[in-house]
């Protein structure tokens, strides 16, 4: 039996883990939930469920949880709180389901203590990816992905990059593929947050619809697997039924398909290196019928570009670009800046970043150039 924590257990990759698990009860163990603020939903999967130990994101929060799940739980509380259960002996592997760059202390955490990492969250990825792979290489921790798109590279080679020509990412282009880049801006927050194909949270469902989220996968892609990023292109595929493929050497593709469901590369995630049953529906190719990719339209989606020159500066680049995307995003959605601000706040604050190798190589560097490009957005964004 697996014993697994889930970091995030109330937003969208939590709520589908704690699914996943309920239905092969005998596989795993929940030994620890966190949740930042749904306090609610945390108390209600903690009754359910029967961990160990939860955690909130604040002390307030926390007695708040604690006045709602009754005793025999262990109630904790932010960074803290989140370094102790992955510090915990009696956990195995640990799911990063946290959003935002407040993953990556408690991720660092738990390679240090050596637990397996089903990750979900890709922003600590595309920050501090060199740091993350040498830190996991030193402990012999494996960091299975959970991105879906990572997912499906990762089942078609697993982690060798040996005789690994291409990556293609695959997306579906998000809620503003066929509308006329004039129009971005006089569509309401609701259109932009209804994602074609997925369900998911705000900030992601943000980022499909400027296309930064493929953005950040190229630069995830390219830590995860070693690869470089001229070697990943991005493919616009609006079924949704194939996740990503990889060209070998040899020129062989294989792509791994199924129909867009979070839980599969979750399943596949808690279940390395095996699988179990399913419990997504099945892909019925007839009905499907065809599958179609076209080049996603770089002028259109500013962020691809950014992302991309991101990814070939390294250093701090990518953990700015990162930041200022999620604090660019969070001005959006608070009604400061337009959607196509979003983009334009980027740009202008990788303009002004004085990009640092050294500073890229220690959690302190890169918290420190994460802080600075969200005082850039805050700067521009609330004049
Ligand atoms: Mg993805």
């Amino acid at each position: 039996m697996k014993r697994i924590a889930v970091l995030g257990s109330t937003g969208s990759i939590g709520v589908n883990t704690l699914d996943v698990i309920r239905r092969s009860k005998n596989d795993f163990k929940v030994v620890a939930l966190s949740a930042d603020s749904s306090v609610d939903l945390l108390a209600r999967q903690a009754r359910a469920f029967h961990p160990a130990a939860i955690c909130a994101g604040s002390e307030f929060l926390a007695n708040e949880a604690k006045r709602l799940v009754g005793s025999g739980v262990k109630v904790l509380s932010g960074t803290a709180g989140l370094k102790e259960i992955v510090s915990r002996k009696d956990v195995d592997l640990v799911i990063f389901a946290i959003s935002g760059s407040a993953c990556l202390v408690p991720l660092v955490e738990a390679i240090k203590n050596k637990k397996s990492i089903a990750l979900a969250n890709k922003e600590a990825m595309v920050s501090a990816g060199p740091l993350l792979m040498a830190l996991a290489a030193k402990n012999k921790v494996r960091i299975l992905p959970v991105d879906s798109e990572h997912s499906a590279i990762f089942q078609c080679i697993g982690s060798r990059s040996a005789g690994l020509s291409k990556i293609y990412l695959t997306g579906s282009g998000g809620p503003l593929l066929d509308v006329d880049r004039n129009r971005f801006d006089t569509l309401p927050k609701s259109f932009i947050l209804r994602h074609p194909k997925w369900n998911m949270g705000k900030k992601i469902s943000v980022d499909s619809a400027t296309m930064m989220n493929k953005g950040l996968e190229i630069i995830e892609a390219k830590y995860l697997f070693g690869i470089d990023e001229r070697r990943i292109e991005v493919l616009i595929h609006p079924e949704a039924i194939v996740h990503s493929m990889v060209e070998m050497s040899d020129g062989a593709v294989l792509a791994q398909m199924a129909l867009p469901d979070m839980r599969l590369p979750i399943q596949y995630a808690l279940t390395y290196p095996g699988r179990s049953d399913a419990i997504v529906k099945r892909v019925d190719f007839a009905k499907v019928a065809s599958l179609t990719f076209r080049k996603p339209d770089t002028d259109k989606f500013p962020c691809l570009e950014l992302a991309r020159d991101a990814a070939r500066a390294g250093g701090t680049a990518p953990a700015v670009l990162c930041a200022a995307d999620e604090e660019a995003v969070k001005c959006y959605l608070e009604g400061n800046i337009k959607f196509s601000g979003i983009s334009e706040t980027i740009e202008k604050v990788l303009s002004r970043h004085k990009n640092n190798r050294r500073k890229a190589l220690s959690i302190g560097g890169i918290l420190d150039a994460d802080g600075w490009a969200r005082e850039e957005v805050r700067s521009f964004c609330y004049r």
